[in-house]
């Protein structure tokens, strides 16, 4: 049977091999032989065959038209071989893998060896048979195809980690970052806080009376009522890294870097009257009809006994002082004052 009459015979054989666009770079410097070749893959299955004839040439269509599959001749005509084109091809795609099958009049085992140690994934010794020509596609086609999914596959498996993270760290009522989250974004601003030399806040906040609000008017209108101060609390903290999370139940926990003690009392302020500005009602609140909130304020410039711990014991201190002094106000241990006297000045 003649070269071409075996192709036809492969290319009715294998139908599947023309069904997905196949590129292959073909890097053969004989004229007559190239073209051969690429009737040859045209015929079992290739919807495009990109043609070079030196290994500059084979080295630019690689990285300009990035080929499913490469077939490289070994001896080209200039100082550069095709080991040397493979080389250069695995160097133009780190992390990628375009697989490369070396074609050569050279049948000794020493080249074929060569060919594998710098990037080949095969060999074919000239003259190829076409049948043997379709099989080396078919087989490459599925590494590609292998490939891709694998890709495709790791890039979902990312993004649904990420997705998954965010979950880990997300209270599903409110959407505010839960106490995982704030336990690690708290840990962290104490190391930034010390490596800068700059002023952290944490300040609790505690719903004033809460229980009497569920028990007046039912837990779902409790849940809407916290994610509305959820939403207060969003608004309120307007700097890229504040962070404001639902530490449990009715209490919420904002971090604020690069806030002095006195940023820290304006903040708080802000917050108490945009709370009050939504006027929530609170019709069995013992101090008025509408929802209030007390805060314990604590700022430091973080030093190495700075912990996690130690600025939650002291704010919690500060929030049962708010309490105590007759809730809807913050306290600062650091300023020895509430918003309440604050105001006053
Ligand atoms: P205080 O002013 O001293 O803080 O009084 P309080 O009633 O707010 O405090 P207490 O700790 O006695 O009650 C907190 C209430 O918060 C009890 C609980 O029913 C309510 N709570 C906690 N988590 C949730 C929640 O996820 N949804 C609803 N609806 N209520 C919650
Ligand atoms: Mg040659
Ligand atoms: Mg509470
Ligand atoms: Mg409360």
């Amino acid at each position: 049977m003649s070269a071409s009459a075996q192709a036809n015979a492969v290319a009715q054989t294998f139908p599947y091999l023309v069904r997905e666009p196949f590129s292959v770079l073909l890097v053969e410097d004989q004229a007559a032989l190239r073209a051969s070749l690429t009737s040859q893959l045209h015929q079992v299955g290739a919807s495009e065959v990109l043609e070079a004839a030196t290994a500059d040439a084979a080295l630019q269509l690689f990285r300009l038209r990035r080929p499913d599959l490469v077939l490289l001749d070994i001896r080209l005509p200039g100082g550069n071989d095709g080991y040397w084109v493979a080389q250069r091809m695995r160097e133009a795609e780190p992390g990628g893998w375009t697989p490369i099958i070396f074609l050569s009049g050279l049948d000794g085992e020493l080249d074929v060896w060569r060919g594998i140690e710098v990037g080949g994934d095969d060999y074919l010794v000239k003259p190829v048979k076409p049948i043997v020509l379709a099989a080396k596609l078919r087989a490459m086609r599925r590494l590609r195809d292998m490939r891709r999914r694998l890709v495709t596959l790791t890039e979902e498996l990312h993004v649904a980690n990420q997705r998954l993270n965010e979950m880990v760290e997300m209270d599903p009522l409110t959407g505010l970052v839960n106490r995982r989250g704030f336990d690690r974004m708290l840990h962290r601003e104490i190391l930034a806080g010390r490596r800068d030399g700059t002023p952290l806040t944490l300040m609790l906040c505690d719903l004033d009376h809460f229980k009497s609000y569920n028990d007046t008017l039912g837990h779902l209108q409790g849940d809407a009522c916290l994610k509305e101060v959820a939403r207060v609390l969003r608004e309120v903290c307007m700097r890229p890294r504040d962070v404001a999370s639902r530490y449990g139940g009715e209490e919420f926990a904002l971090i604020l870097p690069n806030t002095p003690r006195s940023g820290a009392m304006t903040f708080a302020r802000a917050l108490g009257k945009l709370l009050q500005a939504r006027d929530i009602a609170h019709p069995g609140s013992p101090g008025g009809n509408t929802l209030t909130l007390s805060g314990g304020i604590t700022t430091c410039v973080p030093d190495e006994t700075t912990s996690a711990e130690s600025m939650l014991m002291r704010a919690d201190e500060a929030l049962y002082a708010a309490k105590a002094q007759g809730r809807n106000r913050f306290f600062s241990f650091e300023m020895q004052m509430d918003t309440i006297e604050q105001r006053q000045l």
